[in-house]
C-alpha cells in the first residue's frame, strides 16, 4: 500500500501535525489524484475539534480536492493522466437505494461514505480527506474539472459550490426571485456568486460591516447589517428564500421574520447546539424552515460545468499546509477573505 504525505489531528483537542497515511493501491474502477489544492471548509474545524461528537481520530479533514490524474484502473472511463479533477465530501455510496437512484447519495440510506471522518462503504477502513498529497476515489464520484478553472480557486467548489448550488436549484432561485444570504464566509460568498449568477435578487446579511463593498462585488444587490434590529424591520417579509450559513448558534425565528408568504429559510450552517424555533414564526405566513446537505453527484458536475461557463470560482486565499492551524484560528475570527485553499505542493 502506497503511504501518502498528510496532516491530521491526533485527537479532538490537538492542533494539526504531519501524519503518514496509506492508500489503497487502485482497483479497476479507481481514479488516483495527486492533490493539488484542498479548500479549508468550517466543517473541517468542527469535526478536527469534535464539535459535532463521534469523531474519528486520527483525523485528516479536507473534502475540496482538486488535483490531477496520475493513473486509473482498466474500468475507468472518462478520467485519463493529466486531467483535472476534483473529490468533494463523499467517496462512496450503496448506489442501490431510493436517494442514491435520485442521484442524492448525500442521503443514501446506507449512509454515504463520507470523504474523512468516516469509512468506505465496508464501514471497517477509515477514509482520510484531502490534506494528503494523493487521494484514491471510485470513478462514480470523481468529478470532472475544466482546464479553464483555476485549481485553487475551483477546489472551494466540491463542498462550499455544491452545497449552496443545490437549495438554489431546489427552490428555484432565478429571475424575479428574492435571495437573502446570511454569513459571508466560504458558503456565503459562493451563495452571493451563484444566486446572482442565476439572476436572483441577492441581499447579504452580515454581522461585519467591512465586509459591505466586497458582498457588493461579489454581486449582491443589497447589504444588511444583522448586528442591528432596523435591518430585520426593513427587510421583514422579504424574501423568497433565505440561505443561512452561519456557524454558530443564533436565533432563527429573527431571520424567518425576513422570509415572506410561502417562502423558505434553508440552513446550512451546523452550530454545534441546537436552537429553539416557535410554531408562531412558521405558522404566520406559511414558512418553511428546511435543511440541505451538500448535493449529488450529477447536480455537482453540473454546477462545475455552470462556473466553467459562467467563470466562476472562489475568492481564495492560498496557504502553505503548515499554515493550517492559524488559518483555522483566522476562521474562528471571520478573518478569511473568503476560503483558504491549502497548496499541497507545500506538504
Ligand atoms: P465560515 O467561512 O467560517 O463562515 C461562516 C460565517 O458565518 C462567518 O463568515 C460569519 O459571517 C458568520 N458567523 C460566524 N459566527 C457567527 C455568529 N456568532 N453570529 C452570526 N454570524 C456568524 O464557514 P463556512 O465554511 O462557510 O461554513 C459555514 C457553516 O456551514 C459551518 O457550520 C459548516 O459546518 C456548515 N456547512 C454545511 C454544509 C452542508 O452540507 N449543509 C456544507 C459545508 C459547510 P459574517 O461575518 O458575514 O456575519
Ligand atoms: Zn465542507
Ligand atoms: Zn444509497
Amino acid at each position: 500500500m502506497p503511504t501518502v504525505k498528510a496532516y491530521a489531528a491526533a485527537a479532538a483537542a490537538s492542533p494539526l501535525a504531519p501524519f503518514e497515511i496509506e492508500r489503497r493501491a487502485p482497483g479497476p474502477d479507481d481514479v488516483v489524484i495527486d492533490v493539488l489544492f484542498c479548500g479549508v471548509c468550517h466543517s473541517d474545524i468542527h469535526q478536527a475539534r469534535d464539535e459535532w461528537g463521534g469523531g474519528l481520530f486520527p483525523m485528516v479533514p479536507g473534502h475540496e480536492i482538486v488535483g490531477r490524474v496520475s493513473k486509473v484502473g482498466a474500468a475507468v472511463r472518462g478520467f485519463q493522466a493529466g486531467d483535472l479533477a476534483g473529490v468533494g465530501c463523499m467517496v462512496d455510496s450503496c448506489r442501490t437505494c431510493h436517494p442514491c437512484q435520485r442521484h442524492l447519495e448525500q442521503f443514501c440510506e446506507k449512509g454515504a461514505a463520507f470523504t474523512y471522518n468516516g469509512t468506505e462503504m465496508d464501514r471497517k477502513t477509515p477514509t482520510f480527506g484531502g490534506y494528503s498529497k494523493q487521494v484514491v476515489c471510485h470513478q462514480a464520484f470523481v468529478l470532472k474539472v475544466a482546464p479553464t478553472l483555476d485549481p485553487a480557486a475551483a477546489a472551494p467548489l466540491l463542498c462550499a459550490g455544491i452545497t449552496t448550488w443545490s437549495p438554489l436549484r431546489h427552490w428555484k432561485a432565478g429571475k424575479g426571485t428574492r435571495v437573502g444570504v446570511v454569513g459571508l464566509g466560504g458558503l456565503g460568498h459562493m451563495a452571493v456568486k451563484l444566486a446572482a449568477a442565476l439572476g436572483a435578487e441577492v441581499t447579504m446579511l452580515s454581522t461585519s460591516a467591512a465586509k459591505e463593498a466586497d458582498s457588493r462585488r461579489l454581486g449582491a444587490h443589497e447589504f444588511g447589517l444583522t448586528s442591528q434590529k432596523a435591518t430585520f424591520k426593513r427587510f421583514a417579509n422579504h424574501f423568497d428564500l433565505i440561505i443561512d450559513t452561519i456557524s454558530a448558534p443564533h436565533d432563527y425565528n429573527a431571520y424567518l421574520s425576513m422570509v415572506r408568504v410561502d417562502g423558505t429559510m434553508v440552513l446550512l450552517g451546523v452550530p454545534p447546539a441546537p436552537t429553539p424555533v416557535h410554531a408562531f414564526t412558521l405558522i404566520g405566513g406559511r414558512k418553511s424552515l428546511a435543511g440541505s446537505l451538500i448535493g449529488g453527484i450529477q447536480e455537482t458536475q453540473e454546477m462545475l460545468d455552470f462556473c466553467a461557463e459562467k467563470k466562476v470560482a472562489a475568492d481564495v486565499e492560498v496557504i502553505p499546509m503548515k499554515a493550517i492551524n492559524d488559518a483555522y484560528e483566522r476562521m474562528m475570527k471571520g478573518d478569511v477573505r473568503y476560503r483558504f485553499s491549502i497548496d499541497l505542493a507545500t506538504l
